[in-house]
């Protein structure tokens, strides 16, 4: 059988880059085009990972690069210098960009098995040990400049196994005269993109018109289409070049990610409101609500927009349903929010004549008119909770699209599931 004599090989890279240059998915793109050489060569599938949005140790975004690769087997002796050679002249590359080459703490794996999956839970949930993750490595073969910080997102990369949730991003990228100056493609442009091709997803914030495929920094990415499967990433780009305003690329190529699967998350929680909501400095807000018996803070940024907004509106009471992510200081960064059940809003005592409230007697007694001496049963009038001006998704709201975490599931991809604890 011809696949006995082809080995499969699982490879990860990750924080090649510094915020003002270089990008870990186009070093990854050289490091594949570095051993295409190989006998019977071959990319099974390029997969992009974001990991734990708190992790200190991170790159904006926090992603990280793997590959599963096969090729002839008679060729992995080339393949072991061919990738040591590769990460030499990396070394030499960052050296060459001067102080800012300390920053980065790149690292590179190669592994012929593949890793066990809950490297990849637990470093897209919480945070990780240095010292533990390389316990994990040992055996394994891996490549390290500066520290070893890196060898958390590239294992972590290699040990994630896609899943129904699994969503494609197209990453192109710049010829190098073009990096530096400003990428040629408009929002209108990738309006008509997303309509011809409604099987791609979070291209643009429609609440503040901004495309969100094509980054801000000086990076050589030119943008990044994200969708539900590779044909219609592909089929987006291609059009996206035809069109005689947008920029051309020099390359690019198509990424299984873990991008809007919620992996970070554990589906949602109901939790009974405890606090009025507090409004801190810079627009946040935040409440104290019941979860297993122990009060935790829930935090809304002002960024989050309706999330923000549907909080405030909140009262000790109310029932919700809430999905969010546990920050180091203990807080819950909320992500998504709902009503199950509200208590009724008080918005005074019944009016009579001239609109004039009616007036309590005293204390358990009931209430009068002033001005005809009309006597009734003391009540409150009230009303429900208002849930005017939200952009609501079967009663759930979610912050604007450019302000979302890669990792976070779109309302539009479905409804959130209950936590199972
Ligand atoms: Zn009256």
């Amino acid at each position: 059988m011809a696949t006995l004599d082809r080995t499969r090989i699982w490879i990860g890279l990750d924080d090649t880059d510094t915020p003002d240059s270089g990008c870990t998915t186009s070093t990854f793109d050289d490091l594949l085009k570095s051993i295409s050489h190989l006998n019977d060569f071959q990319i099974i599938e390029r997969r992009l990972v974001r990991l734990w949005p708190f992790a200190e140790r991170r790159t904006r975004g926090n992603g990280a690069l793997s590959c599963i690769i096969e090729c002839s087997t008679d060729s992995l002796p080339e393949f072991e210098i061919a990738i040591s050679s590769f990460f030499n002249e990396l070394e030499d590359t960052l050296n060459s960009e001067g102080e800012i080459y300390s920053l980065t703490s790149p690292a590179l794996i190669y592994s012929f098995e593949e890793l066990d999956e809950e490297m990849y839970w637990e470093a897209v949930r919480e945070k990780v040990e240095i010292s533990d993750r390389i316990n994990k490595l040992s055996g394994v073969n891996k490549m390290t400049l500066n520290s070893d910080w890196g060898l958390i997102g590239a294992s972590s990369a290699m040990a994630w196994k896609p899943n129904s949730n699994s969503t494609w991003e197209l990453i192109s990228w710049r010829y190098p005269q073009n990096i530096g100056k400003k990428r040629k493609i408009t929002s209108s442009v990738i309006r008509e993109m997303e309509s011809e091709h409604p099987e791609t997803y979070v291209n643009r914030d429609p609440t503040k018109e901004k495309g969100l495929i094509a980054p801000r920094t000086p990076c050589p990415v030119l943008y990044g289409i994200r969708g539900a499967s590779p044909d219609s990433v592909l089929s987006a780009h291609e059009w996206l070049q035809s069109n005689s305003e947008v920029e051309k690329c020099q390359r690019f190529a198509i990424h299984r990610t873990n991008q809007l699967s919620d992996d970070h998350v554990n589906g949602f929680f109901t939790s009974t409101v405890l606090t009025r909501p507090i409004e801190t400095k810079g627009g946040h807000s935040t409440i104290q609500v019941m979860l297993s018996g122990e009060s935790k803070t829930l935090v809304a940024f002002k960024e989050g927009g309706d999330v923000n907004r549907l909080l405030r509106r909140l009262i000790p009471g109310d029932r919700i349903n809430w999905i969010g992510l546990e920050s180091p200081d203990g807080s819950i960064h909320l992500e998504r929010l709902r009503i199950e059940s509200s208590v009724p809003r008080v918005i005074g005592r019944p009016t009579c004549c001239n609109n004039k409230t009616m007036r309590s007697t005293g204390l358990n007694q009931p209430l009068k008119c002033d001005f005809c001496l009309k006597i009734i049963d003391r009540y409150w009038l009230s009303e429900d909770i208002s849930l005017s001006k939200l952009e609501l998704t079967n009663g759930w709201v979610e912050p604007s699209p450019s302000q979302r975490r890669h990792l976070s599931r779109p309302l539009s991809l479905g409804e959130p599931t209950l936590s199972i604890l």
